[in-house]
Parts: structure tokens; C-alpha cells; sequence
């Protein structure tokens, strides 16, 4: 197996069995297996059963227990935590470009700010909704490319990355969305390394999926960005899920979000976070880059 990051021949398998196929508790029929690269360290599988059509169909938002017509009920409450890292200050009349915006909460937050605001969304049934609302809408980056190649000045996406057939060639259309200075900030999971200390196999079952064909860590991040041609690299952590999520998987044995438990207290809880943030075990990774 060829890692499509950094092209070394030496991967390891990690992983040989079910994986979950969209939200908990549906598992592929077979076994998959997931190889990690000995060099870069990414993790991946073969892309199993999706085609690049499957993330443009309403199917694959229900499968992930979405609806076009609930979207912000669920996703707004997210901008809060992503506008902390993005900061705010960074889009003010200026041009912005989110990739994978689904129904657009993160731009909504953004467009107040904003000079101009681009939608890049695969999933066509949020299309009506954005170009609504006066957004700029794309199904690919590389649509966005005819108009808007070079001139943008920051482009997001969260929780993208971890889907697409080939990482660098994806940031490689960020670039060119770019305008020279211009900056990129995009979110993915990690391999959560802390969730699977502590569960082991039980927790590999649930974190690879079918709709991630990669888990990215800082160095495989990273290399990515500099293959796509980016400079001024950051990398950071964020743990999104606190502690009493942790003793809900230890308990159950299934996510349960941020559950809340008398005897943990919301400072334990948010220091925990922190803890895994500094010592780079926290389930979520930033890049931030310039062009
Ligand atoms: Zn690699």
C-alpha cells in the first residue's frame, strides 16, 4: 500500500474488521482494513463503497442523522467552538470561502463580516438554501476555481479533509483559491489517541468509518499543507468531548456527547480538555497556513 501523502511503500496494518458505516451503531457487512502509513502516520482504508456522488445525495446527510431542513438546529450551536479558533477578526471585509459549509451556520456567523462569502458544498439539496441567503455556491473548490482562483482570503473547512480520495491534492485547490498572504484554517478529527488508550479496540470499531477514508495526525497534516505548496504552518489540538464523555464510553460503551455527571465538575472537566490539548492527545486537529 502506497501512502497517497508522503508516497512511502511502508504501511502497516492496524485494523482488520467492521467499521462504522455513517452514525453509530451501523457497521459495514465485511471487514475492512485500515493500514497506517510507517512514515507520515496517516491512517486510511481503500475508499470501500463510495463514490465522490454519494456526498452530493441527500442519502449520506441522513445517513450521518441529518436532514436538509433541520440543519441549523443541529450545526448552530457548533459555530461557537469554531469561531474560537478561527478568531474573528480575520474576516472582516474580506473574502471567505467555507468547503463543506452543508446549510451554511458557520457562514452566517461569518457574512456579517465578510465583504463576500462562498459556499462549497458537494451535498446539492443545500444549494436553494445558500444561494438564499446571497452566497457565492459551488459543489467543489475546483468549481469555485473560474471565479475566484486567487483571490481569496481565508478559506475554511471542518471536519472535510478526512474525506476526500487525496488530502494534498484538496489542499492543493485551497491554494489556488487563494490569493497570495491568503490563509487556509481546516478542522479534522485525530486519531484520538487518549479514547483509544483508554478503549482500545471497542473505540477503533466506532472511530474508523467508511465516510473517513483518512485520520490525519500533526505530521501527516502538516506534510500535506507543504506538498500543497502552503508556508507559516501552525498545528493545534482541540479536545471538543470532555471528560464525562470518556466515562460515558467507559460506562456504555457508546458515544453519548458531552454527558454531564454529579461527581465532575465543569472545571475538572474543561482542564482534562486541556491536559489532552498540550500533551497532543485531544481528538481534534487545526492547520492553519498561508499561500
Ligand atoms: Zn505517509
Amino acid at each position: 500500500m502506497e501512502c497517497k501523502i508522503c508516497g512511502c511503500k511502508d504501511s502497516k496494518q492496524i485494523y482488520n474488521g467492521t467499521i462504522r458505516d455513517g452514525i453509530f451503531g451501523n457497521y459495514t457487512q465485511k471487514p475492512v482494513e485500515m493500514w497506517q502509513c510507517c512514515s507520515c502516520g496517516a491512517i486510511y482504508h481503500e475508499n470501500i463503497t463510495k463514490s465522490a456522488s454519494y456526498y452530493e445525495s441527500v442519502e449520506y446527510r441522513e445517513k450521518m442523522g441529518e436532514k436538509p431542513g433541520d440543519y441549523e438546529a443541529l450545526h448552530d450551536r457548533e459555530v461557537l467552538e469554531k469561531l474560537n479558533y478561527t478568531g474573528t477578526d480575520i474576516f472582516r471585509n474580506k473574502i471567505v470561502a467555507d468547503i463543506g459549509c452543508a446549510g451554511g451556520s458557520f457562514l452566517d456567523f461569518v457574512s456579517g463580516a465578510a465583504d463576500k462569502v462562498i459556499g462549497i458544498e458537494p451535498t446539492s439539496a443545500y444549494h436553494g438554501i445558500l444561494l438564499e441567503k446571497g452566497y457565492h455556491v459551488y459543489a467543489y473548490a475546483n468549481d469555485a476555481l473560474e471565479d475566484f482562483e486567487n483571490t481569496v482570503d481565508v478559506v475554511t473547512s471542518f471536519d472535510v479533509i478526512e474525506h476526500v480520495e487525496n488530502p494534498v491534492t484538496f489542499l492543493k485547490e485551497c491554494h489556488r483559491l487563494l490569493v497570495p498572504g491568503g490563509r487556509i484554517i481546516i478542522g479534522t478529527p485525530t486519531e484520538q489517541p487518549v479514547m483509544r488508550m483508554a478503549l482500545g479496540a471497542e473505540y477503533d470499531r466506532f472511530l474508523f468509518s467508511t465516510q473517513h477514508l483518512w485520520i490525519l495526525n500533526k505530521e501527516s497534516l502538516e506534510l500535506s499543507a507543504r506538498q500543497a505548496g502552503f508556508k507559516n504552518i501552525h498545528v493545534s489540538y482541540r479536545q471538543r468531548y470532555g471528560l464525562g464523555n470518556l466515562v460515558a464510553w467507559l460506562k456504555h460503551k457508546k458515544p453519548m456527547g458531552n454527558v454531564s455527571w454529579p461527581y465532575i465538575s465543569e472545571s475538572v472537566s474543561k482542564n482534562w480538555a486541556l491536559n489532552c490539548e498540550e500533551r497532543e492527545l485531544a481528538d481534534y486537529i487545526i492547520i492553519y497556513a498561508e499561500k
